[in-house]
């Protein structure tokens, strides 16, 4: 039997009163595969997760999580899933050791003690500290331990390296990748851009509650947005090239030399280009922070409308 998607969602729909925080978020994440989440805050990324975790209720459409229903089989859903909340409540009086201890007798003793202690080793993390007296950072390893500590099949991260130093989210990186070579998904949010690039397989961008765009990081670049730097062999009136649909100048024009941003086609660009005096035309690619930028972009020429 083929296994279900890890994650599939449908026309979710979710507001908190009069906030449209999901306006119809479609997204489907394979077995075995490093979705990164990306979007800015309030895009509605922490509102998905929690909603594929029963957490909070959706107003409209479909979720399956491992093949189940979150709202039907909330206890099954957690068993199989690691969750990493964006901010992490317990009890601050136990050591981080009580702590695990404590959470591993709830999930009927699944973890492997020398498991929890390997990754409290590789992060660097005093199992005998009180949770009280953690650093922002040092309890945010606590929250990645007890995702990580029963080898899930799913992990739902939120934010996983926020508030890491750099080391440690490389290290960070390193625990996702060794669970997903051993079978595990990693769906996780972020913010950083970087990140996404450095592990994620496939990025889905959220922007105000709907999905914009969702590839490989690589082909996101690819596909989406190209920059071309373009040399006339006499000073040219551009008027017309900027008002192409899609294309964007880029800092100003001598009329002599233009950068312009196209977006989709470049056909468009390229026929306009052959009534110009054309002394040379080079072709940039925009890197996923500037392709994240041009999504964001708030002058109504931004991709996501
Ligand atoms: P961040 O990166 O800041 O965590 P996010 O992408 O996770 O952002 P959400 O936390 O899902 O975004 O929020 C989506 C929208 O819903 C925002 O406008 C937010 O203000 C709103 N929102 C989230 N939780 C609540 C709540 N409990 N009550 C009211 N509005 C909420």
């Amino acid at each position: 039997m083929i296994a279900a998607p890890a994650i599939e969602i449908e026309g979710l729909t979710k507001t908190y009163g009069s906030v449209k925080a999901l306006r119809g978020v479609d997204l489907r994440v394979k077995r075995g595969e490093i979705l990164g989440f990306l979007g800015p805050n309030g895009a509605g990324k922490t509102t998905t997760i929690r909603c594929l975790l029963d957490l909070i209720r959706p107003r409209s459409g479909r979720m399956r999580v491992l093949g189940l229903d979150p709202a039907k089989d909330p206890v099954a859903v957690r068993a199989r899933t690691g969750y990493l909340p964006g901010e992490l409540n317990m009890e601050g009086n136990l050591t981080v050791a009580q702590a695990l201890h404590y959470l591993n007798e709830l999930r009927g003793r699944r973890s492997d003690w020398s498991f929890v202690l390997h990754l409290a080793g590789r992060l660097e993390l005093d199992p005998a500290v009180p949770i009280k007296n953690l650093s922002k950072g040092n309890k945010q390893k606590v929250g990645l331990i007890q995702a990580l500590m029963h080898r899930p099949e799913l992990l739902l991260l939120d934010e996983p390296t926020s508030g890491l130093d750099p080391l440690m989210q490389q290290e960070v990186y390193r625990l996702l990748r060794e669970a997903r070579d051993g079978g595990a998904t990693v769906f996780f949010s972020s913010h950083v851009i970087s990140e996404v690039e450095a592990i994620a397989e496939r990025v889905a961008i959220i922007r105000r509650g709907v999905i914009v765009e969702e590839a490989a990081p690589g082909r996101l670049i690819d596909m989406s947005l190209r920059r071309y730097r373009v040399r006339f062999s006499e000073p040219v009136e551009v008027t017309p090239l900027i008002a192409l649909p899609g294309v964007l100048p880029v800092g100003s024009t001598d009329g002599m030399e233009i950068t312009l941003q196209v977006e989709g086609e470049v056909d468009r660009l390229i026929k306009a280009l052959a009534s110009f005096p054309v002394s040379d035309l080079q072709s940039e690619h925009l890197s996923l922070e500037e392709l994240f930028l041009a999504y964001y972009r708030d002058d109504g020429k931004g991709k996501g409308g």
